[in-house]
Formats: structure tokens, sequence, C-alpha cells
């Protein structure tokens, strides 16, 4: 899942990133309003936390403009505590939930995992063959027993499960699990999905985690 934090105040941005990221979040940063617009049509994100406070655009104007553009990536707007018509103002831009400053880190996740949840259209848990998923606890298991992951090898796993059995592009892959800061020409991919495969084995001779050539990568099960 991968997350645009839009804030320009550093120490806000910094503290709600890497609580994303402690999380398995992949998360990339905008400090003004027009480069938000210019990093959300450009990639297809999870969500958007959008501070209502920004210099240049508000993040009123960037969730309407996101909207006029026919961008419908689920937006939780950052608002200041009090202001009903804020939120009322963020709700009618086009926001699909608020939460006021200061927040708690739990909220922030909770509100985060709901929207990107009626966006993937799943639930908490996610199951294939033995393998069982828990994004809210970030929790692996198979056939029972705890598996542990890096927030990483997570996110990708993720990813997989939410559409097994279905093959996923790389390039796909790339934009939901990696940041801005992905340099196309490493293999890093395929050695993340080496890695789960070292965790995840299959049974005999078939991986678990097919690759697909040319193509991507799909969860199978013998
Ligand atoms: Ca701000």
């Amino acid at each position: 899942m991968r997350i645009l934090v839009v804030e320009d105040e550093r120490r806000v941005a910094s503290f709600v990133s890497r609580a994303l990221r402690e999380n398995s979040y992949t998360v990339d940063l905008a400090e003004s309003g027009e480069k938000a617009i210019e990093m959300a049509t450009a990639t297809p994100y999870d969500s958007i936390l959008l501070d209502i406070r920004l210099p240049g655009l508000s993040g009123i104007q960037v969730c309407r403009e996101l909207r006029d553009a026919k961008i419908d990536t689920p937006i939780l707007m950052l608002t200041a505590r009090g202001l009903v018509e804020q939120r009322v103002e963020g709700l009618d831009a086009g926001a699909d939930d608020y939460l006021t400053k200061p927040f708690a880190v739990a909220e922030l996740l909770a509100r985060v995992r709901a929207l990107t949840r009626r966006r993937a259209g799943s639930g908490r848990m996610l199951r294939y063959a033995d393998l069982e998923l828990d994004r809210h606890d970030r929790r692996l298991t198979r056939a029972g027993r705890t598996i542990a992951l890096t927030a990483k090898e997570f996110a990708l796993l993720e990813f997989l499960l939410s559409r097994a059995p279905e093959v996923v592009a790389r390039t796909e892959i790339i934009e939901h699990v990696w940041d801005t800061h992905f340099d196309p020409g490493t293999n890093l991919v395929e050695v993340y999905v080496n890695r789960l495969r070292q965790k995840i084995p299959g049974d005999g001779n078939s991986k678990l985690i097919q690759t697909v050539h040319g193509v991507g990568y799909r969860l199978r099960a013998a």
C-alpha cells in the first residue's frame, strides 16, 4: 500500500511517515499542493493524507482539483481542531474522511486502514491456500504458524495476496510497494520475491510465488 503524505510542516510529516512505514506502508512526501497534484496524477496511490493548511494551494483546492481530474484515490484530510466549516468544506471538496490535529497514531492508522480497505475491496484478513495475513496486526501465518516478515516483505506479499491467484504486473508492484526513490534499473523486486520464497516455499518443485515471464508474479498453490 502506497500513501502520499501532503504536509509542509517537517515535524508532522516525518512523524506521520515514520508511523506509516513502521506499519509496512510505502510513503511519499509532498510539501506543497502543487507537488501533490503532480505526484497524485503520476502515481496510483492507495490513499492520500492531505493537510488542509499548505503554502500556495490549500488542501481544499488540491482535493477539488484531483476530483475534477477524475482521480478517485481515497483522501483523508488533516484539519485543525474545532473548525467545523473546514471539515464540511473538505468533505464537500471530495475528501473521504478527516482527522483533526493533534491526533493519536492509533487513530491515524485505523482511518488509513479503513480507507485503503474500502479501496481494495477486502477486509482485515487476506487468505490464500494455507496463508493468512492479518492487515491490522501486520502478521502472517501459514497453517497456523507465524512467519516473521520485514515491512517491505509484508507489503509485497500483501499486494500479491490481495490479487491472488491473478498475475500482478511487475510495474504495478513497483507502483504500490516502492516509493519514488525506486531505481527501475535494480532487481530489488526479484530480491524481495526470492526472500519471500525462502520464507514461504511451495510444495516440492512448484513455487508458491510463480514468475510469469515478461509480466510479473502470481501466487498459485499446487
Ligand atoms: Ca500544514
